[in-house]
């Protein structure tokens, strides 16, 4: 649209804009904008969804996978789930942050890897764990994080293995639970802003495609009974230390949370500490979009939620389908119209943990997210039951956090792992 559209557009009601946008996206948003429109439009029960699942997990995923974990590593793009034996929960031979060990000549000395104090977003405050307080938790801000992808939450999934039942969603929140499991947001995760107690594991809950099973309002202004944030708060509630966070994807064409006032609703999530993250205006196939469709798409979505909660950053974007954009960098950064985004995190249809932010090898172009399921299928081992108890298995391998999160702590063994931007941060043990 033209500069002095959006210009009308913002003196409109909110609805007509929506509405506007809406219509702009089909009239001038994509090479191809049938198939787009209609996978959001009937975002009923499954549908969008059921694509998203079939989708193979994108090449960009093998860039995040934790390789060097020999035999037991995760399935990759190249090996089919369905064609590989399962990997069992094992011993293994990975070192502390499941990397080789680097020789202790190649490792740097201690003295360079004493934490200095830093003035970046949230960490400000001087550092206040010793590397005695991080082995003492065994703390490794350089091992795995679980990703996980949620869609609908529904008394009958019927067919869709990929929808989970309220009793499945609370066993899953309780096995996170019990394994130490808190809950941060992709941006925290994303932008290295992790912030949760001492021996404690992140985890990111992700949510797409923004249907009322996830959330809603009531008339009053409550979370509707039986959604998937009101049952994290629930438990939450009843489980002390369980950050009742997630990020919530969303689409604007139709509105996110069908019934609720986007202003009101995602008004709400915000004040509440969940994260409002892109997932396309309309929920397009960005690779089908082209490059223009692509970031009219991002950058419509982007317009709309930031419209409903002014001044709102969006951080992060999840790739409708699992699909890049080409070039794939208009799923960081682009504009249209006038309208620039930029993300930390891309988050991916996927099937193992990600690297954690701080690793020297982490994407933030492509973040594997592991599908939450709830009937057993050819790739059920790949999803969270088998992903969250193979890291029970590997204690060694997982996130854990020190507690304070001016530094980024690890065995010693990890140090030639941590990203350069972060080494100021380094806490070795
Ligand atoms: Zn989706």
């Amino acid at each position: 649209m033209p500069d002095l559209t959006m210009r009308l557009l913002r003196s409109l009601p909110y609805p007509v804009i929506i509405f506007a946008i809406f219509l702009a996206s089909i009239g001038c948003g994509s090479a191809d904008p049938k198939p787009a429109v209609s996978a959001a439009v009937s975002s009923s029960p499954g549908s969008g969804f059921r694509s998203e699942a079939d989708t193979a997990p994108n090449a960009n995923e093998s860039a995040a996978l934790p390789t060097e974990s020999g035999p037991t590593q995760p399935p990759t793009a190249e090996t089919a789930p369905a064609t590989t034996a399962p990997a069992t929960p094992a011993p293994t031979s990975a070192s502390a942050s499941g990397e080789p060990e680097a020789s202790s000549s190649a490792a740097p000395s201690t003295s360079s890897l004493v934490p200095a104090p830093v003035a970046s977003k949230g960490t400000s405050a001087a550092p206040t764990s010793t590397a005695a307080d991080a082995a003492r938790v065994k703390a490794n801000e350089l091992g795995l994080v679980p990703v996980l992808m949620y869609h609908q939450i529904v008394a009958d999934p019927g067919g869709n293995r990929y929808d989970l039942t309220p009793a499945q969603f609370t066993s899953e929140l309780q096995t996170l639970y019990d394994d130490g499991y808190v809950p941060v947001t992709a941006a925290a995760f994303a932008t290295g802003e992790i912030d949760i107690p001492a021996g404690k594991h992140p985890v990111v809950l992700t949510f797409d495609d923004a249907t009322t099973s996830q959330f809603g309002l009531t008339p009053a202004g409550a979370v509707k009974p039986g959604t998937a944030v009101a049952l994290l708060l629930e438990f939450a509630a009843s489980h002390p230390g369980f950050t009742p966070v997630a990020t919530m994807y969303v689409n604007f064409a139709p509105p996110p949370f069908a019934g609720t006032d986007p202003v009101k609703g995602l008004q709400w999530l915000v004040d509440r500490g969940f994260e409002i993250g892109n997932h396309t205006l309309s929920h397009a196939n960005l690779r089908k979009a082209g490059a223009a469709g692509a970031q009219r798409e991002i950058a419509l979505d982007q317009e709309a939620i930031m419209r409903a909660v002014p001044g709102l950053r969006i951080k992060t974007i999840a790739l409708p389908f699992g699909v890049h954009p080409r070039p794939d960098e208009l799923s960081v950064a682009g504009s249209a119209d006038g309208i620039a985004y930029r993300h930390a995190g891309v988050m991916e249809v996927g099937s193992n943990p990600a690297r954690s932010p701080y690793h020297e090898k982490f994407d933030g172009a492509g973040i594997p997210r592991i599908r939450s399921q709830s009937i057993p299928g050819a790739d059920a081992p790949y999803e969270s039951k088998h992903w969250l108890g193979w890291l029970r298995a590997r204690p060694e391998l997982r996130y854990t956090s020190d507690g304070d999160p001016a530094t980024v702590a690890f065995p010693r063994a990890s140090s030639q792992k941590i990203a350069a931007q972060y080494r100021s941060r380094a806490l070795a043990y």
